[in-house]
C-alpha cells in the first residue's frame, strides 16, 4: 500500500521465539509414536495449541479426540503438553489405553507444587484462565484445596479457610506483569501469602515477553504468530500493545495479514508464541518483504538453549522396536 518510503521499512524479530523445549518434545513425541506403532495414534485434545501442527498431525496418521472415552479400548493416546489431570490417567487406565505423557516437564512441575501444598492442606490460588487445559489438569490434582484466579479482579472475591496458610502457583503461560499485579492484590489481602518454591511462568513464555517488550516500543505493528487458543499468543498481543507497540494483531497464517494494517508503518515487529513453527513466521517475513519490508534485523534478549528428553514411555517403545 501506500505506506512509509521503502527506504525506512523495516522489520523488528524478536528472538526467542517460537518452539520451546516442551512444545518441541511433545511434537516429536507424536511423530515418534506413529513411526513405532504407525496410524492411527490418538491424541487427547490438541498436543499443542497450533492450528498448523495438528493440521500436519492429522497428515500423518494423528486422531485428536477430546477425551479418553473417544479413544477405542486398547489404543495408544498421547497426552498433551497441557498435563491432564489423575482422573483423566484413571480414565485412560479404565480403558486400559496405551498411553504416552507428554505433559511439559515445567507442568508437571506445578503439578507436583500443587500435591505438595494440597498435602499440607493449604488453600492454593492457582492464577490461570478457567476453562484452559493446563488450568483443569492442575486444578485437578487437589480440586478441594484449589481455587482458580483469572485476574486481578478476582481477588476481591476469594476466601479461604486460614490467612496464614495460603499459597499460590499459577499456569505457565501467563502475563509476568498481570500475574505480579494479581500476586500484590493478593498479598494485601493474606499478607502470609506464600510464593511458588520456583517461577510457574516458564522460561519460554518469560523470554518470549521480554523479547516483545523489546521491541514493542519501536513498532508500529507487531505481528505475532499464534493461534487463538494458545495462552502465551494472546499474551505476546497484551504485552505488545503495553509496552507501545502502536497496534499489535495476532495470525494463524501469512494469509491473514490485512494490508491496511501496514499504512503508514515504518518498523513491523515480529514473535510467534511457543507452539509456532519457525516455518510460519519466514512465511510472515516473506509475506511482509514483497510489500517492502525487507530489511529484517533480530533482536536478541536471551539465547535458549534447553532440550527435553522424550517421554519414557515413547523412550521405551522405540528401543523395544530397535
Ligand atoms: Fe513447557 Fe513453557 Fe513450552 Fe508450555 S510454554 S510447553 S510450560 S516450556
Amino acid at each position: 500500500p501506500d505506506g512509509a518510503p521503502a527506504d525506512t521499512k523495516r522489520v523488528l524479530l524478536a528472538s526467542p521465539r517460537g518452539y520451546c523445549a516442551g512444545v518441541d518434545r511433545a511434537v516429536l513425541a507424536v511423530e515418534k509414536a506413529l513411526e513405532v506403532h504407525g496410524a492411527p495414534v490418538y491424541v487427547r485434545k490438541e498436543i499443542v495449541h497450533n492450528r498448523h501442527v495438528v493440521t500436519s498431525l492429522q497428515n500423518k496418521g494423528a486422531i485428536f479426540v477430546g477425551e479418553t472415552d473417544d479413544v477405542p479400548e486398547g489404543a495408544i493416546v498421547v497426552f498433551s503438553a497441557h498435563g491432564v489431570s489423575p482422573a483423566v490417567r484413571e480414565a485412560a487406565d479404565r480403558r486400559q489405553l496405551h498411553t504416552i505423557d507428554a505433559t511439559c516437564p515445567l507442568v508437571t512441575k506445578v503439578h507436583k507444587e500443587a500435591v505438595r501444598f494440597a498435602r499440607g492442606d493449604f488453600d492454593i490460588l492457582l492464577i490461570g484462565h478457567t476453562g484452559h487445559e493446563e488450568v483443569e489438569g492442575t486444578a485437578g490434582e487437589a480440586p478441594e484445596h484449589i481455587q482458580v484466579v483469572n485476574s486481578p479482579d478476582d481477588v476481591d472475591g476469594i476466601e479461604v479457610r486460614d490467612p496464614d496458610k495460603v499459597v499460590w502457583l499459577s499456569q505457565t503461560t501467563l502475563s509476568v506483569d498481570e500475574t505480579m499485579e494479581t500476586v500484590r492484590r493478593l498479598k494485601e489481602k493474606f499478607p502470609n501469602l506464600q510464593n511458588p518454591p520456583s517461577d510457574d511462568i516458564c522460561y519460554a513464555t518469560q523470554n518470549r515477553q521480554v523479547a516483545v517488550k523489546k521491541i514493542a516500543p519501536e513498532a508500529d505493528l507487531v505481528i505475532v504468530v499464534g493461534s487463538r487458543n494458545s495462552s502465551n499468543s494472546v499474551r505476546l498481543v497484551e504485552v505488545a500493545l503495553e509496552y507501545g507497540a502502536r497496534a499489535s494483531h495476532r495470525i494463524d497464517f501469512a494469509a491473514e495479514i490485512d494490508e491496511s494494517w501496514l499504512e503508514g508503518v515504518n518498523t513491523v515487529g515480529v514473535t510467534s508464541g511457543a507452539s509456532v513453527p519457525e516455518i510460519l513466521v519466514q512465511d510472515v517475513l516473506a509475506w511482509l518483504a514483497e510489500r517492502g519490508y525487507g530489511r529484517t534485523e533480530e533482536v536478541v534478549t536471551a539465547q535458549e538453549d534447553l532440550l527435553f528428553s522424550l517421554p519414557r514411555e515413547i523412550r521405551r517403545d522405540m528401543k523395544a522396536k530397535a
